[in-house]
């Protein structure tokens, strides 16, 4: 059977950019419109030239795609401007795209009120400037904003601006449902209703996420015939966000409803780029990833409760959609307080760990994690503590820091500078180290001094601190805190330890000490073993 063509148009750069503390540099820009094209994306929507110095430049831009089609986005001329002479439009048809997406109201009451214009005239805006964009040489497409609203209002006049926009040329019409309100079935409905007056070929669906329902009405309009979808990047979009295209394009290849009816540009290989392509997003704004996104999330494919490891361990699908693999995400088995030795046993194969079966050692392991846990640890999450333990006890430890005594102290200068001091005895793989240093708090202080030292200078160079998570609670031997630091280097591999103490600076200290361990281990394991494959990332 052939396939139908459906095809992928992302608004990461246009739609996406609006949203509240995001701000794109033309690099950040030139990035994404990359990656999109190499993941084989359709249509990438890279602005509006002339609303803003940045779009305006990235447009004067040459830009080389391997396949993608670069769109330039903008409005409907104005009622008191030919078409000839409104500013925003040229700007449109002096672009170097050769494809131009317009859009304007298709709801009277948003005509009314927000245009004040009379219904006719917005009619003829739609239908002068779809025309004159065609005569320039361009592909035109036509954004209908609030359609859906303006459908259940008024049907017979949102379809009008349609067809005033297909009539005259226009290859796509897209349905958008900007206030993002929706639900599925009204959007099947409508959409079904639409493709009376309009191929389904001709139609794309634009969605917000308003009521938590941007990918399902996305996949609703698919079901009821549009052909192109559109949405960004994580999601990303002002409000709620707008339709996350890393959820849709895995469920359109992967899903059979809609795999053995189409096809898309992206392919089942290219699938494997979709976790690197949302984390991509996520560095260039500086933001954690969402560890509990769909099919890319760090959390997507992790296993915590016993039951469910032991059975992935038997069979992956018992516990999961898809192969983590085909989205370029991995498995992970969650080790904390409530894990059976089976979930032990797969981390620490997964890590690259031999354990064999009946190992005393292994229930020594899962011994120590449950006091441990008594006690205020949380290995959950905290990954690269969990491997220090596990080779500690198992003796498979190939780096080991410890932190035997320091004194830390803290001025404020009358300038209003802060500045901590360490002095400490450590314990390097069993070489005592006597070190100081400064830095804008006690963790950055010890950090400076154990960098100090020229023998590990080559080892933490490229170390740094992400993030940190502290909390303080009472357990049977009175309050503790306890601290979970976020660490990096520079390949953008990160990985989380943990530290307790009744002392809020001890378990910092702790944590830290932890974090350069790993990263003592992590060197050596790739130089000797070239393992160590599972590094949450
Ligand atoms: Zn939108």
């Amino acid at each position: 059977m052939t396939k139908e063509k459906l095809y992928i148009y992302d608004t990461t750069l246009r739609d996406g950019a609006q949203t509240e503390g995001v701000d794109f540099s033309i690099h950040d820009k030139k990035k994404i419109l990359a990656a999109l094209d190499l993941f084989g994306v359709d249509y990438i929507e890279g602005g509006w030239p002339g609303a803003n110095p940045t779009d305006t430049e990235f447009f004067r831009n040459d830009h080389s795609l391997r396949s993608a089609n670069l769109i330039a986005f903008g409005m409907t001329k104005k009622t008191e401007n030919s078409v000839e002479n409104d500013p925003m439009l040229s700007q449109l048809v002096n672009s170097k795209c050769s494809s131009v997406c317009i859009f304007s109201k298709s709801w009277d009451f948003h005509v009314d009120v927000a245009l004040g214009i009379t219904h006719e005239q917005n009619l003829t805006n739609i239908n002068e400037t779809t025309k004159y964009i065609v005569k320039c040489g361009k592909e035109c497409m036509f954004a209908a904003e609030h359609f859906f609203d303006g459908f259940k209002s008024n049907p017979r006049y949102a379809l009008s601006c349609l067809k005033a926009a297909y009539d005259n040329g226009a290859s796509w019409i897209i349905l958008a449902d900007t206030n993002g309100g929706t639900l599925p079935h009204e959007i099947f409905e409508i959409v079904s209703e639409t493709t009376r007056h309009i191929p389904g070929k001709n139609l794309g669906i634009h969605t917000h996420n308003d009521t938590g329902n941007a990918v399902a009405n996305s996949l609703a309009a698919v079901q009821a015939g549009v052909r192109q979808v559109q949405g960004t990047i994580n999601g990303l979009g002002e409000r709620c966000g707008n339709a996350n295209l890393i959820s849709l394009i895995p469920t359109f290849l992967l899903k059979k409803d809609f795999s053995d009816k189409f096809e898309l540009n992206v392919k089942r290989d290219d699938l494997k780029k979709l976790t690197q392509c949302s984390r991509l997003l996520d560095d260039i704004l500086n933001r954690e990833p969402n560890r509990h996104l769909p099919y890319v999330g760090a959390c997507a494919f992790s296993h915590k409760g016993g039951i469910h490891a032991s059975a992935v361990q038997k069979n992956p699908k018992t516990y999961e959609h898809i192969n983590p693999h085909d989205v370029g995400n991995c498995r992970t088995i969650v080790v904390s307080g409530q894990s059976g030795k089976s979930n032990i046993m797969s981390r620490l194969i997964s890590i690259g760990i031999p354990v064999k079966e009946n190992d005393t050692k292994i229930r020594m392991l899962v011994d120590e994690v449950k006091h441990r846990e008594s006690i205020g640890y949380s290995y959950d999450g905290a990954d690269a503590s969990f491997e220090l333990l596990a080779r500690r006890i198992l003796g498979t430890s190939t780096s080991s820091i410890l932190l035997h005594r320091y004194e830390v102290s803290v001025r404020k200068k009358n300038t209003g500078e802060i500045i901590s001091s360490v002095k400490a005895e450590i314990d390097v793989d069993g070489d005592k180290i006597m070190c100081q240093g400064e830095g804008n708090g006690p963790v950055n202080a010890l950090e400076n001094a154990i960098r100090s030292d020229s023998r590990y200078y080559e080892n933490f160079k490229d170390f740094s601190l992400v993030d940190n998570k502290v909390k303080t609670f009472n357990t049977s031997t009175g309050a503790i805190t306890r601290v979970h630091l976020r660490s990096t280097d520079t390949k953008g591999t990160t990985w989380i330890t943990v530290g307790v103490s009744p002392n809020i600076i001890d378990s910092y200290l702790n944590a830290l000490v932890e974090s350069l361990a790993y990263k003592l281990l992590k060197d050596r394991v790739t130089d000797n073993l070239s393992g160590l494959s599972n590094i949450s990332s």
